[in-house]
């Protein structure tokens, strides 16, 4: 692995960051073969060629009669002859003679000869006579073989994440088992003696750990596996211990706290020791420290204590590094869309903020974002609150209220 790059660590944007990190980056080796069902959310290890033609058969998209163009009067009705009926799934029709129509559903072959479908509603019919409005067109309603695929065409490239579309098409191919890479395993633990697990009361001077618990949740709802190592005392040992046994089980191995001054101190040679790391400061709010660097194979990430820190950075510099592990090509990217605020929003230049807001539809049907009111980084409210990031530009200022600002969902279809 290639030496991470000597960055001046007071001077770090978020993107020059995210380019360090993302030059030591290849994807697991490691695949296996799925059932379909069990691929939703997996990134493909293999390229998925078509078997077949999809459709494989011409087809009606109308329920209606199969015709031939050439038949149809220029103006006024056209009196055609039905000569058969013809279900979706049934076998392919007789061709269709002169004079003559199809009584088609949606979805079966159109017959021979045919090349044009009427739709029903401009058709009227008694005993084995239809007529036909006028103003039909040569080809319409008709779906070709292959339109949707051409046997021997690519599907489904190499990296691309399954979602229910790709499911669905690779079904659509009859292919029910596919190659995906084997999911990225993920390590992780916190650090702090203020804190205590659930499940035991409270001490003088403790705080419940959240952060397992927000890592536990973004990591989970990526797909990879998790190795929750649970609270790590602030002793060199206690961390030493916890990184050896993480290293031991994972790809990646993630920490929370004592990434800031003065307690990073002993967890910095410890990491130089065993391994190889940075700390950088980013400029960023929330989230200013962050470390990045291995430990043995293993990634590492050490991210800071406080909650919000903990999800905003591992949004803006984690997710993407780990979906490049575990296989991600190209990069699933969370969309950014301008909206106006309808609040004012402080802000110092110099650093990339991720606030947290609330999109949501006016009564004019607009879309606008509000602030979630206090952003200290310990406000996981703040987060729960919130659908979306407001994302303010490390040049800018504070925000008046009717501004125009960007923002991030946190909500996808998937
Ligand atoms: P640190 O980065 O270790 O200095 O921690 C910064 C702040 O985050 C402190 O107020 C910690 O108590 C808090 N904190 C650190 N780890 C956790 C955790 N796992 N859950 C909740 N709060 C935490
Ligand atoms: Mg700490």
């Amino acid at each position: 692995m290639n030496k991470i790059d000597d960055y001046d660590p007071q001077s770090m944007t978020v993107d020059e960051a995210c380019k360090v990190i993302n030059r030591h980056l290849k994807p697991v080796n490691g695949t296996m073969r799925v059932p379909l069902h069990s691929a939703l959310n997996r990134f493909l290890a293999e390229d998925i060629l078509s078997p077949i033609d999809v459709p494989a058969h011409v087809n009606a998209a109308m329920d209606g009669y199969a015709v031939r163009f050439a038949d149809l009067a220029a103006s006024g009705e056209t009196e055609l002859t039905i000569s058969a009926t013809v279900l979706a799934g049934a076998a392919l029709p007789p061709p269709l003679g002169p004079g003559k129509a199809i009584r088609i559903m949606t979805g079966a072959a159109v017959p021979e000869n045919a090349d044009t479908v009427v739709m029903q509603e401009q058709t009227r019919h008694e005993g084995d006579r239809v007529w036909i409005a006028p103003g039909q067109h040569n080809g319409q309603h008709v779906r070709m073989a292959g339109e949707d695929l051409h046997q021997g065409a690519t599907a489904v490239r190499p990296g691309k994440r399954l979602r229910a579309a790709e499911l669905g098409l690779i079904a659509s191919l009859g292919i029910g088992e596919v190659s995906v890479f084997r999911p990225l395993r993920v390590a992780f633990f916190s650090t702090g003696d203020e804190l205590a697990s659930i499940g035991r009361p409270l001490a003088d001077g403790q705080i419940y750990d959240s952060n397992r618990y927000t890592l536990h949740g973004m990591l989970t709802a990526q797909g990879f596996e998790c190795f929750d190592l649970g609270v790590v005392r602030d002793h060199p040992v206690a961390i030493e211990n916890a990184f050896e046994e993480a290293a031991r089980m994972a790809d990646v191995v993630i920490t929370s706290g004592g990434v800031s001054v003065g307690e990073a101190d002993f967890i910095k040679p410890l990491l130089a020791r065993m391994g190889e790391v940075v700390f950088w400061k980013i400029a960023m709010k929330p989230g200013r420290p962050l470390a990045y660097g291995h430990l043995g194979p293993c990634h590492f990430f050490g991210l800071p204590g406080n909650p919000v820190a903990v999800m905003v950075t591992f949004y803006a510099f984690v997710r993407d590094a780990l979906l490049t592990l575990a296989g991600a090509d190209p990069l699933p990217v969370v969309p950014r869309f301008t909206v106006q605020t309808t609040t004012p929003l402080k802000k110092a230049p110099g650093r990339t903020e991720f606030q947290r807001g609330i999109v949501s539809q006016n009564a004019q049907g607009e879309w606008t974002v509000r602030s979630t009111g206090n952003q200290g980084s310990g406000i996981l409210r703040s987060m729960a609150e919130a659908n979306c990031f407001i994302v303010l530009p490390q040049e800018g200022g504070s925000v008046a209220a009717g501004a125009e600002v960007e923002i991030q969902l946190f909500e996808g279809l998937i």
